[in-house]
């Protein structure tokens, strides 16, 4: 910034000297010749045009309406001192001296204004300094008034009309970018710069106006104090767009970061969710295949209940309970399928002798040898043998009629009657008798009847001798 400011000096210094030369007619560096003040004047207007090309295109690419002002403020500015210099848009339409006298201080008034606005637009000062504001818009206006001040006046009042308002605008413009606190403070500290040279240049020229300097003097300090800015400037825009991609750059490394975590975060979060949702599929199993191995237990466990609460633990034929149950069901079915119903009644003959004779565990051992003897000779899977009680056997014959029963009834006897139960003194011989009953949906029967029945077929083959069977009908026993 310092070097540039100083470059600017050494550029000021021989030219105001030369403008100053050439304004007294003394060779105090070398008298320019009005061919090569022409050339700079192309030079500074090319130059001019080149930077609101320029701006132009930083405008379009950055799409910043302050760009576009800076890039209009230039054009405008070129216009200036391409009339400064002598050429009139204005001569193309009238030769009224008033009128062409206008043309310079609307332009340069009209770059002013541009650049007020180019002012508010960079700094937002209508939002962040909303007094300054309203400072600059009322230097437009007064800018604005003396447009048609400079037609009454002289040219050299018009000079002062445009000069004033111009050194004015600079020093609110100073005293803006004092006030605002917001913004690149590199940025304000270049603009408030560019204010500074452009108002010490305007001091000069006061001072050549003052002192008598020609016009073409004062216009070439005019042009040089535009020079200077414009290089400021292209340093200020070249700053602001550096700012403007570095912001740029920061804010896309800051996204891609954040997202680079949200990302990592995400992941971690599914890994933890599968992880808990494994550990909770594998407890689920677990408790799965414990509860799985207490229900097969609790079915054993249940199994064996219910073997112990049907089946006679001596002989392994059902027990007493489990008749009475059963008496009932095939009752009911007998009598809602019309199927005959048997019923067996066996009793080991004189039994008393063999508990005498050998013990109660030969007995024991004897009742056993008979129960299975009987359950081997039970062909249908229907048929249900039962341990009535002491040696007492009771055979539930579903679907079995008088004569199916009779028969079985007869083998049981003829087959206990050929056993021989071994035993260590000497072997046992037994016999049983046998009662037999069927029911055929007779009247008023119930299971205590048909019992009672077969219980009395039991007491005839008794009394008739033993080793036998008895049939006893039910009706005869109802009636
Ligand atoms: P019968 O039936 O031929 O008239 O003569 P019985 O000697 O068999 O007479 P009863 O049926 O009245 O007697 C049954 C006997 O069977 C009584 C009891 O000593 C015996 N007894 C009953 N239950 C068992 C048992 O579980 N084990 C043994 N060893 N004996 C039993
Ligand atoms: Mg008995
Ligand atoms: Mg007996």
């Amino acid at each position: 910034m310092r070097n540039l400011f100083r470059a600017s000096i050494w550029l000021f210094i021989p030219l105001l000297m030369s403008t100053m030369a050439s304004a007294q007619g003394v060779p105090v560096f070398a008298k320019p010749s009005l061919l090569l003040q022409l050339h700079i004047q192309h030079i500074f207007i090319g130059s001019s045009l080149i930077l609101s090309l320029m701006c132009f295109a930083w405008a379009r690419a950055l799409r910043s309406y302050s760009m576009a002002i800076l890039a209009l403020f230039f054009a405008i500015k070129s216009l200036g001192i391409l009339v400064a210099g002598g050429f009139s848009f204005f001569a193309l339409f009238t030769s009224n001296i008033h009128l062409l006298n206008t043309e310079g201080v609307l332009l340069s008034n009209l770059s002013n204004i541009l650049f007020f606005i180019f002012t508010v637009k960079l700094f937002t000062l209508k939002k962040h300094d909303k007094n300054s504001y309203q400072l600059l818009l009322r230097l437009a206006i007064i800018m604005t008034l003396t447009v048609p001040l400079s037609f009454v006046f002289s040219h050299s009042y018009t000079w002062l009309l445009t000069q004033i308002p111009i050194s004015m605008s600079l020093l609110a413009l100073l005293y803006v970018n004092r006030t605002i606190k917001v913004g690149d403070e590199a940025l304000s500290k270049m603009f408030s710069w560019i204010l500074v040279v452009q108002l010490s240049f305007n001091t000069i020229a006061y001072l050549l106006y003052y002192l008598s300097f020609s016009t073409q003097a004062i216009n070439c300090l005019d042009m040089l104090s535009f020079w200077v800015m414009a290089i400021m400037m292209t340093y200020l825009i070249g700053h602001t767009y550096y700012c403007h991609l570095r912001d740029e750059k920061l804010a896309q490394q800051q996204a891609t970061a954040s997202a680079l975590a949200s990302s990592v975060a995400q992941q971690e979060l599914l890994a933890l969710q599968d992880e808990s949702q494994e550990q909770l599929e594998s407890r689920v199993q677990e408790r799965t295949l414990e509860l799985n191995i207490a229900l097969q237990e609790l079915e054993a466990v249940n199994q064996e209940l219910k073997e112990k609460n049907t089946l006679d633990e001596l002989s392994g034929l059902y027990n007493r309970r489990y008749y009475d149950q059963k008496i009932l069901a095939e009752f009911r079915r007998s009598r809602r399928n019309l199927t005959p119903l048997s019923l067996i009644l066996i009793d080991i003959d004189h039994f008393k002798k063999v508990n005498d004779s050998f013990g109660h565990l030969v007995g024991d051992k004897c009742i056993v040898e008979v129960a299975s003897m009987i359950k081997s000779l039970l062909r249908r899977s229907s048929d249900v043998s039962c341990r009535y009680g002491g040696e007492e056997f009771c055979l539930i014959l579903p679907e079995t009629d008088e004569k199916g029963a009779l028969a079985l009834a007869e083998e049981i006897c003829q087959s206990v009657r050929q056993q021989v139960i071994p035993n260590n003194e000497k072997a046992i011989k037994l016999t049983v008798s046998c009662g037999v009953t069927t029911y055929l949906q007779e009247k008023d029967v119930t299971p205590e009847i048909i019992f009672e029945c077969v219980d009395k077929a039991l007491y005839k083959a008794k009394q008739a001798g033993r080793d036998q069977v008895q049939v006893m009908p039910i009706k005869i026993v109802n009636s």
